[in-house]
């Protein structure tokens, strides 16, 4: 039996990850039944250990490349590995997670007729010309390049999405997720945000990709949750896909100063070569997300990287710096 309209039973997949913890902790908090579903690739026990003796929280081992038989009012499909490391480890794997676990998941949305959220990304704009990315740009992707896996892995499930929709009528959300960052990211993760933080607070030299004059826009993980909740509790006609993100925008180099600024780190700077493929701007135009979901991010970059560095000062990963 569903659960009434204030409490609702909730999956979230890949929520032992750094995103899908934080969406957890703020889904029960909000008074929900949360079923965990994870097959810890990227993810890990300690993100949810502290919600295990919640009694409206449950964990389930599982791939989401399999079907899944459960009850559910409501899904946020984030399984996916997000580091570009992680995601270019095993590429087939993370097509095969982007493309069946998006089946899987919104057969089981077609199922149980609950409505279903996919955690798609900035990437489905590749390395972009339109600047800042407006969700009516097509996008600007190599198709068969080392991040193709995810970019396009992404863009095919948006598909299934839009398909599922107009062919099956399922209540759908498609968020693009800008760089999120903050407390929980694996310090091995790859991503610039822990990648700085661990190597400054280790005293190591901060690897700059690049010339490091290409520019992401970082949002704390608290505002992205904020905003995932708030599309997912849009009237039935959004649909997405919509922008969340932080839309002022930084270069590299200019993060690496202020992450050695913040922790009061020694490091100096190295520069090695740039990755293929990576994208040289990226800036969310959000004026969807504020006006439909009157959301915008509230933590600027300076305390939201504080909290972060306070975070990895406290585990040992970050060497106990
Ligand atoms: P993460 O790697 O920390 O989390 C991904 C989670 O999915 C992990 O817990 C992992 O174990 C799990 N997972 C992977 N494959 C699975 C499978 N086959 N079955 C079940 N679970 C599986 O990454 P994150 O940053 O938390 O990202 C979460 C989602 O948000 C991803 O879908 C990612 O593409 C999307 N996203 C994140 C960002 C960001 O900046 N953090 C930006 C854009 C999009
Ligand atoms: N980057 C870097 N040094 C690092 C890790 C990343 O200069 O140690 C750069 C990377 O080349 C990219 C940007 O930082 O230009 C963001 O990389 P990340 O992997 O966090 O995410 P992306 O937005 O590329 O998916």
């Amino acid at each position: 039996m569903r659960n009434s309209d204030s409490s609702k039973r909730i999956l979230v997949t890949g929520g032992a990850g750094f995103l899908g913890s934080h969406l957890c902790e703020r889904l029960l908090a909000a008074g929900h039944e949360v079923l965990c579903v994870d097959n810890f690739y990227t993810g890990r026990r300690a993100n949810v250990a502290h919600l295990m003796t919640h009694p409206l929280f449950e964990v389930q081992r599982h791939d989401i490349c399999f079907p899944l038989y459960v009850e559910v009012d409501e899904i946020y499909n984030l399984a996916c590995p997000a580091s570009p490391i992680h995601y270019q480890f095993d590429p087939v794997q993370t097509t095969k997670v982007s493309v069946h676990g998006a089946i899987n998941m919104l057969g089981l949305a077609k199922r149980t007729k609950a409505r279903i959220l996919q955690a798609s990304t900035s990437e489905v704009y590749g390395d972009p010309q339109v600047h800042p990315q407006r969700e009516d740009y097509w996008g600007h992707v190599n198709p068969i390049g080392i991040r193709s896996c995810y970019d396009e892995g992404k863009r095919c499930a948006e598909t299934l999405f839009f398909d599922y929709h107009r062919q099956h009528r399922l209540e759908i959300k498609v968020a693009r997720i800008f760089n999120t960052y903050g407390p929980r990211m694996h310090p091995n993760d790859g991503r610039v945000v822990s990648n700085f933080i661990v190597q400054a607070l280790r005293g190591e030299a901060i690897t700059l990709y690049g010339d490091g004059r290409q520019t992401r826009s970082f949002c704390y993980v608290d505002d992205l949750v904020e905003g995932l909740m708030r599309l997912m509790a849009t009237p039935a006609a959004v649909t997405g896909p919509m922008n969340l993100g932080n839309p002022v925008e930084f270069t590299i180099r200019q993060l690496a100063e202020a992450v050695i600024a913040l922790t009061g780190s020694s490091s100096s700077l190295v520069f090695q070569p740039l990755p293929s493929d990576d994208p040289s701007q990226r800036q969310p135009d959000i004026t969807l997300a504020r006006q439909t979901l009157g959301w915008e991010p509230m933590v600027a970059l300076e305390e939201g990287l504080r909290r972060t560095i306070a975070y990895f000062r406290g585990t040992a990963a970050a060497g106990d710096a």
